[in-house]
């Protein structure tokens, strides 16, 4: 283990976030980064536990091998940590960016858990600066190919998985840049798009093929040895309120998806919230992504409407460690509305009763109504409780309903009933040649989720190839 009182003599400390005032004029990292004494020191921490939780079910979907890198990043051995981190982690520049962590709410030291997602962020970092990271080109070729539908993360760590086992890969995407919501939809001050773009290159430079502005079309199916679908959940759930086909009203991920495009083509975006009063519908992370980039682009005011009422500061009931701690989390983009409205944006228990417009049909006011949960659960409007808020850009946060439809009805598939092509025996084989992976199968999750349904799927796929010879 790291050093046996580490726990006892270091507090936790994280990666700080940059200052509000300086990281609210750029779309750069919200982290900086800390020297390498301090996160070794962070390691030591670490109890290399007779159980430890992090790596259970509880914790890391990846099922990273945690007390031993830590260990290993304690004693200076920051390479032999590397290559353990990349035993079970594909991309652990992305996991140690985005992911919530949910390995240092499993740790044994509760809510002071080791702060596993920047040590991995060091060690992968450390390992791209030192050239530690190189193309690994299979040795061998088994002359099968493979294509993959879409490239989030699940597509990206399935056709890494399987280029490794020596298939040849091609990643077939609609967008015209790969990484699905990584690149469009994660803002960049989450995820700087240069880390994406580092990846695709390494995996191009393995032998992993990519074909960008192109939909998948049913021949794939003869064309290939074995087809598999990672197309997300992308459907947004939508407001069914009167006026919601106004100028003005957009949903999140088309908001976030122009926003990335236009920083990174250094123009002005065409849905923009500069001098505006945002609304964003939807208090979970997606609608914290919109309040951070709202405020980058100088937005009026913003304002945060939540159905649900405000969690508990502590666990409640029914809620013990090691599960994900169900608490009031306040997130970088509501951070930095405190620091600059200097009152919380988001308001509880609240939705859109109806959407008011002016002469040209663009969104002006909303009406908003309370919400009260009924003795059978449903949350019910509570008459009287009518207001009005200021809004000329309404961002439609409240999520995701299932898989677009679009690639289900290419390969003649019908989603079931949550809107997922999940086979009906859980796996990830659809029948004949076709898998599918990640969001798509699971419903809208995690990053890390579905890297690790990625890497399922490939060795299912795998197995499939070794079992029939065409
Ligand atoms: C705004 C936002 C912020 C988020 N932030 C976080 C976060 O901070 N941390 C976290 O862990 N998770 C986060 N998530 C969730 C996470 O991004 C997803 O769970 C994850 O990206 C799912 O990966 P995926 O590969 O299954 O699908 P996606 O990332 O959705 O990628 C699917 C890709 O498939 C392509 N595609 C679809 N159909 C076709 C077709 N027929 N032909 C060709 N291409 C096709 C799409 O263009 C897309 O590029 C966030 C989600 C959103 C919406
Ligand atoms: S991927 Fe996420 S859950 Fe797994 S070790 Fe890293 S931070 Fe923890």
């Amino acid at each position: 283990m790291g050093k046996t009182t580490g726990f006892l003599e270091y507090p936790r400390q994280e990666n700080p976030f940059r200052p509000e005032e300086i990281r609210l004029k750029d779309f750069d990292d919200l982290h900086e980064a800390q020297p390498a004494d301090a996160r070794r020191i962070q390691a030591g921490r670490c109890m290399n536990c007779g159980v430890p939780f992090c790596q259970s079910a509880f914790g890391c979907p990846l099922h990273n091998l945690i007390p031993e890198w830590n260990d290993l990043l304690y004693a200076g051995q920051d390479r032999e940590a590397l290559n353990r981190l990349l035993l079970t982690a594909p991309f652990p520049e992305f996991t140690g960016r985005v992911c919530p962590a949910l390995c240092e709410k499993a740790c044994n030291l509760a809510d002071d858990g080791v702060t596993n997602r920047d040590n991995e962020l060091y060690l992968i970092e450390t390992g791209f600066e030192k050239g530690w990271i190189q193309p690994r080109i299979p040795p061998v070729r088994t002359g099968k190919r493979i294509a993959v539908v879409g490239s989030g993360p699940s597509g990206l760590a399935a056709a890494d998985s399987l280029n490794q086992m020596g298939h040849h890969v091609t990643v077939i995407e609609r967008a015209d840049r790969p990484g699905g919501l990584l690149m469009y939809g994660i803002p960049n001050m989450k995820l700087p798009k240069e880390i994406i773009k580092r990846r695709v290159r390494l995996m191009e430079a393995e032998g992993v093929s990519f074909l960008l502005n192109t939909e998948a079309a049913p021949c794939i199916t003869d064309a290939y040895d074995a087809v598999v679908l990672c197309g997300g959940a992308r459907k947004p759930r939508t407001l069914n309120t009167p006026g919601i086909d106004a100028q003005g009203v957009c949903f999140a991920v088309d908001y976030l998806t122009e926003a990335t495009k236009a920083l990174l083509r250094r123009t002005v975006p065409s849905i923009c919230a500069k001098g505006k009063s945002v609304v964003v519908v939807g208090g979970g992370d997606t609608g914290n992504d919109c309040v951070g980039t709202a405020l980058r682009q100088g937005c009026a005011s913003v304002t945060q409407l939540e159905m649900l009422p405000k969690p508990p500061e502590e666990r409640p009931i029914g809620n013990p460690w090691p599960q994900w701690p169900r608490v009031l989390r306040t997130d970088y983009g509501q951070m930095e509305a405190l620091a600059v409205q200097e009152s919380d944006p988001r308001i509880y228990e609240t939705t859109v009763k109806s959407i008011l417009t002016d002469e040209n049909n663009a969104v002006t006011r909303l009406e908003t109504v309370k919400l009260k949960k009924s003795a059978e659960g449903k949350l019910l409007p509570v008459p009287g409780t009518e207001q009005t808020l200021p809004c000329d850009l309404l961002l439609i946060a409240a999520g995701f309903i299932g898989c677009d439809g679009r690639t289900a009805e290419t390969f003649d598939l019908f989603a079931d009933p949550r809107g997922r092509l999940m086979p009906p025996d859980q796996t990830h084989h659809l029948g004949g040649r076709l898998f599918s992976a990640g969001d798509m199968r699971t419903g809208q999750s995690l990053v890390v989720r579905a890297l690790a349904d990625g890497r399922a799927a490939a060795q299912e796929i795998h197995a499939f190839l070794q079992k029939n010879s065409f």
